[in-house]
């Protein structure tokens, strides 16, 4: 299949041959027939399967065709998303397929003044990519008015409920014209979601992309069986050996994030956390230097993680197993993004183990077991359970007394 094929017209398709896009992914195939049809969408779809231009494709090439001189300078194509990474991404990716087509696209997100976002509102867009609390603040403020909207789009709605915004959100929705079209994009699907969705989509088609499989399969993994208190230690035995350049390891929890990264600091590791307690001034900070290079260690949970579109990337570690096993899988696909191959290392204590089951059942593969490392682990999960919590400056000592010491993430 091609984009001739799924009609898209000519300016796009000269955009997409300029990105290098040779064919469609699955979720563009299937997503971009059903809307060019002007129907409404659910997408259960995670970010790194083309989801951006999936909806970005059609509804350029609507708003084109529908195009009315009347038309200029009105909002009529809305995207909310929950972070200003991904905003940025969403509102390039429009500026990337859409430069042919004369249609014009700014993007407002919060934790930065609003003068110059403004003064973009001003001139006059056609597509306008937002993070939920500033565009409530700019609408209230009279600066943006949504009665134009033909096309909108709710992405990564999970993650906009798990960060908070659900009241936002549906304040947004209020003001949005009864007659639009409506895509809602979702990693997962809970029940809370399906709500939401309902409350905001007529009869949608429904698509589920997963990436799974074909993700895994391309991805070398390894596993490393230790103990809870000895993974920094193996973490840094592993930097300290392979010399990877831009490593993006993930904990579970924000606190376990910025521990590891005080933690390489103190090994002179240049190492950065993201996560959702950290300014977005300090996250877009924080990924900035991990692309251009200057931090070689991103430290991120999985929410903040979500959107990180980092070409390049040498290895992922799964320092914390995920006890949901798709976590895994879009982990390891920040790796091997595209068409390249990846790797990805995870470790995994006693309590970890029966996730790692789950895991290899999904991917329907045994990941194998790398054994050959200074800190092996016969899978006991007593020692982190019971031993007492070591005072503070006691933990990581040297090899020879680390094993008196216990390393405990908080939960
Ligand atoms: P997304 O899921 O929208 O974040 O996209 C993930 C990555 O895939 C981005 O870097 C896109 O530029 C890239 N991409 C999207 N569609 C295609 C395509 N048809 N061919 C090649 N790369 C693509």
């Amino acid at each position: 299949m091609t984009f001739t094929e799924l009609g898209i017209i000519e300016p796009i398709l000269k955009a997409l041959k300029e990105e290098g896009y040779t064919h469609p992914t699955p979720i563009q195939q299937q997503a971009i027939p059903v809307l060019l049809e002007g129907k409404d969408l659910l997408g259960c779809a995670q970010t790194g399967t083309g989801k951006t231009a999936a909806f970005a494709i059609p509804i350029l090439q609507n708003m084109l065709k529908g195009y009315n001189s009347r038309d200029k300078k009105k909002i009529r194509a809305l995207v909310v998303t929950p972070t200003r990474e991904l905003a940025i991404q969403i509102a390039d990716s429009f500026t990337n397929y859409g430069r042919f087509t004369g249609l014009k696209n700014t993007v407002i997100f919060g934790g930065v003044k609003q003068g110059s976002q403004t003064k973009e509102l001003a001139k006059g867009v056609d597509i306008l990519v937002a993070t939920p609390g500033r565009l409530l603040d700019l609408i209230n403020q009279g600066f943006i008015n949504l009665r134009d909207v033909e096309y909108s789009v709710l992405d990564e709605a999970d993650q906009m409920l798990d960060m908070g915004f659900i009241h936002d959100i549906k304040k947004i929705i209020a003001k949005l014209p009864y007659k639009r079209q409506s895509l809602f994009f979702s990693a997962t699907m809970p029940p809370d979601i399906v709500q939401l969705s309902q409350k905001i989509l007529g009869d949608p088609v429904k698509i589920s992309v997963s990436p799974k499989q074909a993700t895994a399969e391309r991805i070398e993994q390894e596993i490393y069986f230790v103990a809870k208190k000895d993974k920094p230690a193996l973490l840094y035995h592993i930097l300290d050996e392979t010399n990877y350049f831009s490593v993006l390891a993930f904990t579970r929890t924000k606190h376990g994030a910025d521990k590891v990264t005080h933690f390489l600091h103190k090994k002179g590791i240049k190492a950065e956390a993201i996560h959702g307690n950290k300014s977005q001034n300090a996250r877009q900070r924080a990924l900035k230097n991990f692309k251009d290079g200057s931090t070689h260690v991103l430290v991120a949970t999985d929410i903040a993680a979500r959107g990180i579109d980092v070409d390049d990337l040498a290895l992922v570690v799964n320092y914390d197993l995920p006890n949901v096993p798709e976590t895994y899988v879009h982990r390891i696909g920040r790796t091997g993004r595209a068409s390249a191959s990846g790797k990805a290392i995870s470790f995994c204590d006693g309590e970890e183990r029966a996730f790692l089951k789950d895991i290899q059942k999904l991917i329907k593969q045994e990941v194998p077991v790398i054994s050959d490392h200074p800190f092996p682990d016969d899978g006991t999960i007593v020692a982190s359970q019971q031993q007492p919590k070591p005072a503070k400056g006691e933990r990581f000592k040297s090899k020879s007394t680390k094993k008196q010491n216990t390393y405990r993430s908080r939960r």
